[in-house]
């Protein structure tokens, strides 16, 4: 399955995102890993978006299409992906059809994740990443197990993103507000978008996210080179949703 992950800042598409793209065996895109990534490297693309990422505002459309365009072309996307920050814009999404559509393969769903603006900047002015493996902690919601380290990485220190400050956070909200939430329509109008509450516990919104997108169960083989036909019975099937539904869902198309 292609997916687009949409909501607003902090809503947890980051750790949605990436862990139904481990448990199905499809790439997660992140765009703002991506340019986080190119900013610590400090290459051309690091500097050019660095400015933009502190203040809040959105990178040129050219650059996101163009790196999505390159990442979604990899192996590891073959099968599917989970896009995470991308599209952020119409002209975005508008260059997303069309570039899918020149190798015969589109978004099957959108999946949005809400949750009431208070809520958003409570998340994320107490968030917390390990700078090792991107895990999300949150300074009262989600602590590390010693309160300043990741779990799964002793000695590495948690640190706050730099957007993450509360008057850039409301900066991002507006941005988010005006240029992304009208894609919320964009998928609607076609039927291909699934609506899912962003509060609560993290593995009750996963639950509700994959019944949603009426996901396969885990494929225990996730080869790129493979027909692409999933290996369990897809839970849109016993749950007696149609068959048209539940074969959008699936994976590899
Ligand atoms: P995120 O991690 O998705 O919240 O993205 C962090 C920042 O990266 C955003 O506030 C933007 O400055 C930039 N960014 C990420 N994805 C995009 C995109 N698709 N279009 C424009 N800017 C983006």
């Amino acid at each position: 399955m292609r997916l687009v992950l949409l909501g607003p800042p902090g809503v947890g598409k980051g750790t949605q995102g990436r862990r139904l793209a481990g448990e199905l065996g499809w790439a997660l895109i992140s765009t703002g890993e991506m340019l986080r990534e190119a900013v610590a490297k400090g290459t051309p693309l690091g500097r050019a978006a660095g400015r933009l990422m502190a203040a809040g505002e959105l990178v040129e459309d050219d650059i996101m299409v163009g790196l999505v365009r390159d990442r979604s072309a990899e192996p590891d996307a073959a099968r599917g992906f989970v896009l995470d920050g991308f599209p952020r814009t119409v002209p975005q999404a508008d260059a997303l059809e069309a570039m899918l559509a020149e190798r015969a393969q589109r978004i099957d769903l959108a999946a949005y994740l809400g949750a009431p603006e208070v809520e958003l900047v409570r998340r994320l002015s107490g968030r917390l990443e390990c700078p090792v493996c991107k895990r999300a902690y949150h300074r009262t919601d989600a602590r590390p197990r010693d309160g300043r380290h990741c779990d799964d990485h002793p000695g590495v220190e948690l640190r706050q993103r730099a957007d993450d400050a509360e008057e850039t956070v409301r900066k991002r909200l507006d941005v988010y507000r005006v240029q992304t939430a009208p894609l919320v329509d964009y998928y609607r109008r076609d039927g291909r978008l699934r609506e899912v509450s962003g509060l609560g516990a993290m593995d009750e919104v996963y639950r509700s996210l994959k019944q949603a997108l009426e996901c396969p169960d885990p494929d225990p083989d996730p080869d790129p080179t493979s027909s692409g036909a999933p290996s369990g019975a897809s839970s849109g099937a016993s749950s007696g949703v149609s068959s048209d539904a539940s074969r959008r869902a699936r994976p590899g198309r």
